[in-house]
């Protein structure tokens, strides 16, 4: 930032000093030099007023005030990299392309048409290379053709696997979500001059002493693509798997295994609307330490299988409790421990 002003300031100096020696550009320099000098020195104040307000009696003493507020703040930043890095955000794969590494392709046209614009990304699981028929299809059937083209099958096993990513993706999401709030409630708590809060809003949460991460939810996503043989056009259909197209997911596996009367169409279905239940149905508050969404408002709360999917425990409103993310994560790594 010093740089930019200093910077600024030399180009301005070294205009006068042109201007003085080169007649003829007299007028443009100046005006140049002027506008230059006049506006590193906005910079400069500005830059001035913003180490002035860190420093100020009134922010360091709102900062203690909230510190307890900012470490649970940047614990639950490192939760969400717990989560990220636990969860697993993938599922099925296309088999289009699947040995394509074996060959080498060249387009060796002596035309001097711009072929080739598009060329079809074989070589990747998440992407299928199809018709132009299924890229249309798939944008009007995207549950239907993800999971024919990219083996997800409705069995109770994949069905499991589906509701378990779910189960990462809204982890993920709810967290993430909850840390925005936070940040933007410690925002709000300091209420900072606006020009804090257009030009600085990183420094601002990094004096505070927020941990901020670049947390981004990796959702799958699933390509339909047609290339033509030229290369000279292209479509896609892209499916993304956030919350709802996972939720319909579920419910479509599970119509299809409830019509063959197995188990898994007789069990409760890990969806959005269940969770929603759970959380209602325990009053919003965590099973083991008591706490509440009324004696915390920015408290995350989550729904834990009591016993555990990969010990046999089954989705049903029995075995499921609302736990504050605190307590969760505590158990969660009790059963990674042992
Ligand atoms: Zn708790």
């Amino acid at each position: 930032m010093v740089q930019i002003f200093a910077v600024l300031i030399v180009v301005a100096l070294i205009l006068v000093a042109v201007s003085w020696v080169a007649a003829n550009w007299i007028p443009i320099a100046a005006v140049i030099a002027v506008g230059l000098g006049t506006w590193g020195l906005a910079l400069l104040i500005r830059h001035i007023r913003m180490m002035r307000y860190f420093a100020s009696d009134e922010f360091l003493a709102h900062k203690t005030a909230i510190a307890s507020f900012v470490a649970e703040h940047n614990e639950l930043a490192r939760y969400v990299d717990e989560i990220r890095g636990r969860g697993t955000f993938a599922l099925g794969w296309s088999v289009s392309g699947a040995q394509a590494h074996l060959a080498a392709f060249q387009n060796t046209s002596r035309h001097k048409y711009r072929r080739d614009r598009n060329i079809a990304s074989y070589q990747t699981p998440f992407v299928h290379n199809c018709s132009l028929q299924v890229v249309r299809n798939a944008s009007t059937d995207p549950i239907k053709y993800v999971m024919k083209y990219f083996n997800i099958k409705a069995t109770e096993t994949d069905l499991a696997n589906v509701e378990d990513l779910g189960d990462g993706i809204v982890r993920l999401e709810d967290a993430i979500t909850n840390l925005w709030q936070r940040e933007a409630s410690i925002t709000q708590s300091f209420n900072p001059p606006k020009f804090i809060v257009k030009h600085y809003a990183d420094e601002f949460m990094k004096h505070v002493g927020v941990v901020l991460s670049p947390i981004m939810v990796p959702y799958p996503v699933y390509m339909f693509e047609y290339v033509s043989a030229g290369g000279n056009s292209s479509q896609r259909t892209t499916v993304t798997l956030d919350r709802e197209t996972i939720d319909a997911m579920i419910w479509t596996m599970s119509e299809k295994i409830k019509f063959r009367k197995s188990v898994a169409g007789q069990r409760a279905l890990m969806t959005s609307q269940l969770r929603t239940m759970i959380k209602e149905r325990d009053n919003y508050t965590c099973r083991y330490c008591s706490i509440s969404l009324v004696a915390e408002p920015h408290l995350l709360l989550e729904v834990d299988h009591i016993v555990p999917v990969s010990r046999g425990g089954l989705t049903a409103p029995d075995n499921l409790q609302t736990l504050c993310w605190r307590c969760n994560r505590t158990k969660s790594n009790k059963i990674i421990a042992g």
